[in-house]
């Protein structure tokens, strides 16, 4: 009699701790920076919170919206094996794209302008995708130009992700990070600030909180005018403005120079023991100025990436 050899049966490990990179994109903490915004003339019946964005895998609260984008075009049929992931990004979807990629077995290309900071590109590069540079004087435009370009000539190649036209990016905002705001203040916050870029963050959460409640006052941040350069946010009034954005949905907007971005960056570095970038301080300094003007209240806001991207700037020494 002929005796089958059987295999062993080996079995993963399954354990209740423990999750998948994928799996461990959102549900970031929310943090208390009240201090940080007291020691600022902030009325001590104020409160501020900050979403910390750099807890998602790839560094970014991009991971969000490249997580979704990718899952609904694999849902749609837009993206198969066959297809090169193309896009434009300023850094931190581009590095999303390409850890997701490099987790789903996906070609990636990304067009990025030349001039943003060599951590950006070295960390797309890190995941594996390729890097196609764009015209560094016209800045995350040209890089859309490019990208349009190259899709056009040659269409049956590539799935064009297009994050400023694609609903996915937003909704990915309104499917996590509103609810998890909504419930990470159970319900009581009464301002959320932040930055606008593609603005699928603001859209999401803003709509998302607007539908719990009204009465909540969204404020968008921009840069104060063309000229200045806050890394992952636009100056909508001379940019192309991203096809997902409803400019309705703004109660208002708030224009922060480089300046003060910078210094309350650093500030955050020494004060508050949070190393972010520049849209996050951007987005803190425009949060202690909507909260200075209120007896009482609770603001939010959005960190959506750390420090290390722009250490080579200069701006931190
Ligand atoms: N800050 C940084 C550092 C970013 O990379 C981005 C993305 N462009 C944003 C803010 C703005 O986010 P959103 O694209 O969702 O408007």
């Amino acid at each position: 009699m002929m005796t089958m050899f059987m295999a062993p049966m080996i079995q993963t490990a399954k354990v209740s701790g423990a999750t998948t990179v994928l799996d461990a994109i959102g549900n970031t903490p929310l943090l208390d920076l009240s201090e940080f915004a007291h020691q600022r003339g902030v009325s001590e019946d104020v409160t501020l919170y900050a979403k910390a964005e750099w807890c998602n895998p790839g560094g970014s609260v991009k991971a969000r919206a490249a997580l979704a984008i990718v899952e609904e075009a694999e849902r749609t049929g837009k993206l198969s094996a066959d297809k090169i992931l193309i896009d434009s990004s300023s850094g931190n979807t581009a590095i999303a794209y390409a850890l997701i990629g490099a987790l789903k077995g996906y070609r990636v290309h990304l067009v990025m302008p030349a001039n943003v900071s060599a951590e950006r590109k070295a960390l797309v590069k890190v995941y594996g995708a390729t890097l196609i540079e764009s015209d560094p004087l016209e800045g995350s435009d040209g890089a859309i130009r490019k990208v349009r370009a190259l899709v056009a000539a040659d269409p049956d190649r590539y799935f064009y992700a297009d994050q400023y036209n694609n609903p996915a990016n937003w909704k990915a905002h309104y499917r996590t990070t509103g609810p998890e705001i909504w419930a990470q203040t159970d319900g009581q916050l009464t301002h959320f600030v932040a930055g606008l870029g593609t603005t699928g963050t603001f859209m999401g959460i803003g709509r998302y909180l607007k539908e719990q409640n009204p009465d909540v006052e969204l404020v968008g941040v921009q840069p104060e005018d063309e000229l200045s350069v806050i890394e992952g946010l636009k100056h909508l009034e001379t940019a192309i403005v991203p096809g997902i954005y409803d400019e309705r949905l703004v109660d208002r907007h708030l224009p922060i120079g480089p300046e003060s971005a910078w210094e309350t960056t650093r500030a955050l570095a020494r004060q508050a023991g949070l190393f972010v970038g520049f849209s996050s301080g951007a987005a803190v300094a425009a949060a202690i100025q909507i909260a200075k003007q209120l007896d009482e209240g609770i603001v939010v806001t959005l960190l959506p990436d750390d420090g290390s991207k722009y250490v080579s700037l200069g701006i931190f020494d």
